[in-house]
């Protein structure tokens, strides 16, 4: 039996490098980046305010005591967006708000609060405040120098990073291209959804849990007709799907029965097969494949396997077929609020929920057609082979 470290690193060292497309910012969002963003432009693009209030000349208030305000001419106004043309000489100043471009001459902004203006003659304010050289004032470039990075090669795309890019007037990025992939359900006792129940068949769900997965990893899914357990069957769905898509994912049929005819089907349809037990609860037995440059990954048929093993083989896969240096899932730290036991003597990969205080526990039965806990699940436990872990323990979750 292989580790699910050296299967996962056997993958990603076969994965092809990224296509580079290019994407619009609106379209962007958890994009993989092709190429590192530099900035335009300085940001901050002009000295500015950072309050509603009044550039001064630092200098001119500089005597100011407590109880004796000093009075400046006020000779402009700039809002946002506006330029005042005249420069701030002695004695002066200009009013201003939060981004209005600093006026020439001007090397501080007292705050709308620390001033007073009288009724009777409005050209005159009043300073409260002796405020220090510059400030209240928000420098050119103080948060990005023009040509400066904003984002390398290989990150994914975060709504922070939209922010950057947008302010920095960057409007098209060079992402990853995204990989479409074919989803295969095997399996004669499989109904879609909307067929009636009958005896002995059961509602197919794995295509559907597998399409969210991956549009949450960045492809696009594409769900083909269910496949009966039959071998011709089952090669004609693998050339149909290598065909259309770049990866393809099938659930089931990967066991040891006679009636399980993945492995033997895709070897038919031209694929080489590299084929694994992984030491691993949920989802020992799992299918990894090439035909040309694309991929298969074949998925137990249990959900809640096919779920794990999507999460920890797959999801790692689409990452980095896309370009992400980053592959492995969110973690977040945690302490056991009861104890945790995997008594048997492989590696179990456990449904758990962490609660907003941190505090996490078992998510309810575990065995690989359990889906009440999957769907009350918020994250993984890496549990070793006969562990037991008690309250309080501090543990690392893997979340999705
Ligand atoms: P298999 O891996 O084909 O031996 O299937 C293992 C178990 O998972 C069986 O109980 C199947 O009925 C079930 N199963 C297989 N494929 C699916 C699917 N797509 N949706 C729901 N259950 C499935
Ligand atoms: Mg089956």
């Amino acid at each position: 039996m292989l580790e699910l470290e050296a299967a996962r690193e056997r993958i990603l060292s076969l994965m092809p490098p990224p296509q580079p497309e290019r994407v619009p910012l609106e379209e962007a969002h958890r994009r993989i980046l092709a190429e590192p963003i530099y900035s335009p432009h300085d940001l901050p693009p002009f000295d500015n305010s950072a309050m509603d209030g009044y550039a001064v000349r630092a200098e001119d208030l500089r005597a100011l005591q407590v109880d004796s305000p000093i009075a400046l001419r006020l000779i402009g106004r700039a809002a946002a967006g506006e330029m005042f043309d005249g420069e701030v000489v002695t004695g002066t100043c200009v009013r201003l708000f939060t981004g209005s471009a600093m006026p020439r001459g001007a090397d501080a902004v007292v705050m709308q609060e620390d001033t007073h203006t009288d009724a009777a003659s409005p050209e005159t304010i009043f300073f409260l405040d002796a405020p220090r050289p510059w400030e209240n004032v928000r420098f050119r470039g103080e948060d990005v120098k023009a040509g400066a990075l904003l984002a390398a090669e290989r990150t994914e795309v975060s709504a922070g990073h939209i922010s950057l890019l947008a302010a920095a007037g960057v409007t098209e990025i060079c992402a990853g291209r995204r990989p479409i992939i074919g989803l295969l359900a095997t399996g004669s006792e499989l109904l879609t959804a909307g067929q009636p129940l009958v005896p002995g068949k059961i509602h197919e769900s794995n295509r559907l849990t597998l399409a969210t997965l991956i549009s949450d990893a960045g492809g696009t899914p594409k769900i083909f007709p269910l496949v009966p357990d039959s071998p011709g069957e089952t090669r004609r769905a693998f050339e149909t799907a290598f065909a259309e898509c770049d990866l393809v994912v099938t659930s089931g049929g990967v066991s040891v029965g006679e009636m399980d005819f993945v492995k033997s089907a895709f070897e038919e349809a031209g694929g080489i097969l590299e084929f694994w037990k992984i030491a691993m609860r949920p989802g020992k037995p799992f299918v990894f494949g090439r035909r040309g440059g694309k991929f298969l990954f074949g998925l137990p048929g249990n959900p809640v396997s096919a779920f794990v093993t999507f999460l920890l083989l797959v999801r790692p896969a689409l990452l980095r077929w896309q370009g992400a240096s980053s592959v492995g899932l969110p973690i977040h730290h945690g302490i056991l609020a009861e104890a945790i036991v995997n008594p048997a003597d492989r590696r179990h990969f456990m449904r758990v929920t962490v609660d907003g205080q941190g505090k996490v526990r078992g998510a309810g039965m575990q065995g690989s057609h359990v889906l009440s806990s999957l769907a009350a699940a918020n994250g993984l436990l890496d549990v070793p082979a006969k562990t037991t872990w008690p309250a309080g323990a501090a543990v690392v979750v893997m979340r999705w």
